[in-house]
Order: C-alpha cells, then structure tokens, then sequence
C-alpha cells in the first residue's frame, strides 16, 4: 500500500497513472537525495505489479504476489546490491553463494531488516562494488520466463556502485529486454552512471522530505515519544532513513557524545578522545561513525547560522540547545567552521575506506582542537 511510503506523493501518483494505464515500462530510475523512499517505493511498486487486489491506494499488502515481494527471497522480486570484494568474478552462478560464511550471514541478515524494513540500506563491510557476476546472474534469472500473470522485477539499489564492466553487461539487458520483467535502478548520484544505462530508463525523482512527512510515517511504527520523533524528523533534514536511525540509537545521547566529543577535542585532552572514538567506532561499526559524523556536522551547520546571526527554529536544526551553540560561539569566535565542515567531509570519505574507523575520529578530533581556537 502506498501509505507505506512517507510522502513522495507525486512518485506516487505517477506510479498509479503508469500502472493503471498499462504502460509499465522495462526499466525505471529512481534517482534523489539519500533515505527518501527510493528503494522502498521500488518494493512497493514491485508488489503493485505483482498485487492479486490492487486498488487506487496501491498494493493489497497481504495476497500471495504481495506477501512473495515482501519477503525479499521469491522470483518475483530480487535485489541486485554492492558485495563483499572477496567474491571471484569468474562465473555465472549467484555470487552471493560465494560468499564467506560469516559474509553471506551477514547478507541474509542485512536482508531480513530489509524486508522488515524497505527503508534499511543494507551495508556490508567491504562491498563497494556491484559486481559483473551479480549481474550476469541478473541476466540469467531475468530471460526465464515468469509464472503466468506475474512480473519479475530486479532492483538494483545504489547502482552508482556498478563498475565499469558490470554497466556494459546490463546495458546489454537494457537494450533487448524480456517480456514480463521489470528493472528499478536507484540512486542518489546520478552523475556517477554512465549516460548509456541512464538513458534508457525512465527516470523518476524523488525529492527531500518534509519534516511532517518523516513525523506522520515515524508516528505509525509507535515505538517512540512524539517529542523525540518530532527532533528526529527535524535533525533528519529530510531523509527519513537518517531520521529513524537517529531514533534508534537515541537522539539525545547520541548529540550528548557529540557534545562530549567537542569539549574533548577543545581541551585537547587526547586520552578522552581516544576513549571516546573506540567507543563510537565499537566493533568497527561504519554506520554508526557516520553516523556520529552526520549529527557534528548539523552542529557546525548550526554554529555557522548563529554566526551569522541567523536564529530562528526553521533554519537551526538543534534549536533545543541554542544556548550551547551561542555560548560556543561567543568562546571561540575565531572558530574556522568552514574548515572544519571540510575536515568532517573528509572524515566521512575516509570511513569509506579500509581506515580504522577510530584512528580517523581521533584525528579529527586533534584537528578540531586547532580549528575550533584558531586565536591560540
Ligand atoms: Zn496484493
């Protein structure tokens, strides 16, 4: 059902226009800012081509066509993402039964959260690329002919990460494809694809969304307190995804180590900060450094507005603490926060790569420390 999906009301309206009119085309690109909906609203749309009772509001959600889709392991829907670099590139079969054991565990768990939750970007350490083999298994899979009435679809989700070689083989499917199949790619860099693969699908954009938005969709999952979600929607400056994890690793304690992180870092007390980034980068956890990442940047972001003398609820994302900002900013008036913006910038590249990501927090943490009282 599309009221599975917060807002993205125009996506959807033209998702139903195209459905009910019968003109499904072989290939779409979802493209737009990241933790928007992009692959959630291809799940649903996967379940609406494949739905025993559709109707004007989506999907039935509960026939045997939606439940298949939901469950991310039916032929009706697969998901093509970036794997682990360990996987050999030398045949046909399903790479992901390449995988090591413990690789391929934490394959099948990223995809249970999947399928409990089409907003959760699954992330596997190592995986930067879509590889050749999972698309000549793509291939594969998609020319043998789908049970009566239904529609294969394959989701290829983040396919800014299709190397080179991998792009050349779809293209090949995108040029000559089979009947009853159906393709969603998604990304948030569109630039980042070969124009080749992006011409030849239908594109739709999906844009930021509104605070209101993520709040109604968070409000339904009734775990949280409405305060606490009403913060989260707002720090999540328009993604949803962020918005959620935000609440589920605990929005104030997570802007406390935030906070903790900074007067460590202002009194260059260099064992705090070791301390502190082993504990944010526990068991290597990548997400979660970005994580912490994403909230210090919103709060330089926000020091830079009050600097500016820009003060109002709308524009300062952690209005809640305004008078920690002013007093920051009143402490360090020669604070370099555009450098800083950079060196966070840099950081979060950083945590892309084979870095220990706790090396790369106490780093910034030393440069923060020279950045934040430039008058010293
Ligand atoms: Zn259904």
């Amino acid at each position: 059902m599309w009221r599975n999906i917060a807002g993205q009301n125009k996506v959807k309206e033209k998702l139903n226009t195209i459905y009910f009119s019968g003109k499904i085309a072989h290939a779409y690109l979802f493209y737009g800012p990241d933790g928007v909906g992009k692959d959630a609203t291809a799940i649903e749309f996967a379940k609406l081509v494949n739905c025993e009772n559709p109707s004007a509001s989506g999907s039935c959600d509960s026939c045997s066509g939606c439940r298949k889709v939901k469950s991310l392991r039916s032929e009706l829907l697969s998901i093509v993402t970036a794997l682990p670099a360990g996987v050999s590139d030398d045949s046909g079969s399903d790479p992901v039964e390449k995988l090591s054991q413990t690789e391929f565990e934490n394959y099948m768990e990223e995809l249970e959260k999947k399928s409990l939750n089409p907003y959760h970007k699954i992330t596997l350490h190592g995986a930067n690329n879509i590889r050749i083999n999972s698309i000549r298994w793509l291939i594969e899979k998609i020319y043998l002919t789908a049970s009566e009435g239904k529609v294969k679809v394959f989701l290829i989700s983040e396919a800014d990460k299709l190397r080179q070689e991998a792009a050349n083989a779809l293209l090949k499917v995108l040029e000559e494809p089979p009947k009853r199949s159906l393709i969603i790619i998604t990304t948030s860099k569109i630039n980042a694809l070969p124009e080749t693969i992006t011409g030849r699908c239908q594109k739709i954009y999906f844009e930021n969304l509104r605070t209101n938005e993520i709040i109604e969709k968070l409000s339904q999952e009734s775990v949280w307190q409405d305060d606490e979600i009403r913060l989260a929607a707002k720090l999540g400056c328009g993604s949803y995804s962020n918005a959620e994890q935000l609440l589920r690793e605990g929005i104030r304690e997570s802007r406390e180590t935030v906070i903790k992180f900074l007067i460590a870092s202002i009194k260059g007390s260099y064992g705090e900060l070791v301390s502190i980034s082993k504990n944010i980068a526990a068991k290597n956890n990548r997400e979660k450094v970005k994580h912490f990442l994403f909230i210090l940047n919103l709060w330089f972001r926000d020091l830079l507005y009050i600097r500016n003398g820009v003060n109002s609820e709308e524009m300062i994302v952690n209005y809640d603490l305004r008078e920690r900002l002013i007093k920051l900013n009143v402490n360090y008036p020669h604070a370099d926060i555009f450098k800083i913006i950079l060196e966070l910038e840099d950081a979060e590249r950083l945590v892309n790569q084979n870095v220990q990501p706790y090396l790369i927090l106490v780093n910034l943490g030393i440069k923060l420390t020279d950045l934040i009282d430039k008058a010293n």
